[in-house]
């Protein structure tokens, strides 16, 4: 990796701003799915073994640039004390006197929790007069959250041009994983697609033409593909607007080595719903008034026999709706063979990543990214602001 870490860098006994991702589900007041908070751990702690006072940003869902007292971070502060099993105190800004105070009265290895950064309408716009603010609290500033780094806001980019500013051990462990699947995977390289929207992943489509061995596609987006294709796809779902996005990814499949896997049959459903009838059919003859609403049995076999020879997968997007049972084979299927691939493995997407820990196999994954989005740039190629703004390994403070 190009960026220096908290590794790199001498933090012993300073004050140490941390972006991290706690944008987590809420219910009732309580965090009901703790992963991001997790994530942030190794980081934490070792800052706090080197006496750091560890100051935590984070967002919190989208608040209208205003408090919004039902995304607060107080149930973020109360689940993470339990898990590092020491108080963390929050406060109810992001930053002014009450922050500074706080900040003031800390002690070493203690761990502090600012409000919602998007409570500030600032944040979003990158304002260097909130970075400033920031800056006055810290000596250093760490960015863990590589869930938003796709985004040039001021805890997740702008504080950067106020302090030096170096990746956390999750953010180190995200890019070393996804650097590993674009500029060396291990042969032979497959990579999984699935999911909905083609256009959204278009260009990733496109970078794995040239990069894996074998793309296998599933899920909803497969039937722009057998539409390009002239398959009759009943009312199967698809985007008038991703057929010809697909076409031209068929067009370059001739063109590369990368063999294009479209599925050979589909469960097909007669409605949408646990109770619809159904019946297995082939990918470019389903019925009139029939969608596809998983990938079927012989599929299922090529896939996953296509994964269990690979020296590294990839994987983004569930292969059918695997949250009604009747339509989960699919995904498990795949899940299972990804968990048992003896290659290296890489799982990313919100709803997949929620896939691989319905089925049970998240631990069985070499890499499971929390970064959806950010990871899809990422393999697209593209900067993300909450990287490039680190300093470089090689750059001397
Ligand atoms: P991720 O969040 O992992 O990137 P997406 O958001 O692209 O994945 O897609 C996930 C959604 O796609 C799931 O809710 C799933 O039900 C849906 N989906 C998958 N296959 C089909 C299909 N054949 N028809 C309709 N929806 C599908
Ligand atoms: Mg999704």
């Amino acid at each position: 990796m190009k960026k220096k870490t908290v590794r790199d860098i001498d933090v012993t006994g300073k004050r140490v701003l941390v972006r991290v991702d706690f944008n987590v589900p809420l219910k009732d007041g309580r965090v009901v799915d703790d992963t991001r908070i997790r994530a942030a751990i190794p980081t934490i702690r070792y800052l706090r073994e080197r006496d750091c006072r560890v100051i935590l940003m984070s967002h919190l869902g989208r608040p209208k640039d205003a408090p919004d007292p039902s995304l607060t971070l107080d149930p973020v502060a109360m689940r993470l004390g339990q898990l590092l099993g020491i108080p963390v105190r929050k406060v109810g800004e992001i930053s002014g006197p009450a922050v500074e105070a706080a900040v003031a009265a800390m002690g070493p290895g203690d761990v502090l929790l600012l409000e919602n950064t998007r409570f500030d309408p600032r944040e979003k716009n990158n304002d260097p007069t909130l970075a400033e603010e920031l800056a006055r609290l810290g000596d250093v500033y760490v960015n863990d959250a590589f869930s938003a780094a796709h985004r040039a806001h001021v805890t997740t980019a702008g504080l950067a041009a106020f302090l030096p500013a170096v990746a956390g051990l999750q953010m180190e462990k995200e890019i070393q994983a996804l650097e590993s699947v674009v500029s060396n995977p291990k042969r032979p390289f497959v990579v999984v697609l699935g999911g909905a929207k083609v256009s959204e992943k278009i260009k990733v489509i496109d970078r794995f033409l040239d990069l894996a061995d074998a793309l296998l596609i599933g899920g909803a987006m497969s039937f722009a593909f057998g539409k390009a294709r002239g398959a009759a796809i009943g009312a199967s779902k698809v985007e008038e607007e991703d057929v010809p996005v697909a076409a031209q990814a068929l067009l370059k499949s001739e063109r590369v080595s990368c063999r294009l896997v479209l599925p050979d049959d589909v469960v097909a459903a007669d409605s949408f719903g646990a109770e619809a009838a159904t019946q297995v059919v082939p990918a470019n003859a389903i019925p009139e008034g029939w969608m596809g609403l998983d990938i079927g049995p012989q599929t299922v076999a090529s896939f996953t026999s296509l994964i269990a020879q690979a020296g590294e997968v990839f994987w983004n997007g569930p292969l059918g709706v695997f949250e009604l049972e009747p339509f989960a084979e699919g995904t498990r299927a795949v899940a299972e063979a990804v968990a048992a691939c003896p290659g290296l493995t890489v799982v990313g997407g919100g709803d997949t990543v929620a896939a691989v820990n319905k089925f049970g196999v998240a631990d069985k994954i070499d890499h499971v990214s929390l970064g959806g989005g950010a990871a899809l740039e990422f393999i697209e190629g593209l900067d993300l602001p909450g990287i490039s703004v680190l300093l470089d390994k090689e750059q001397v403070l």
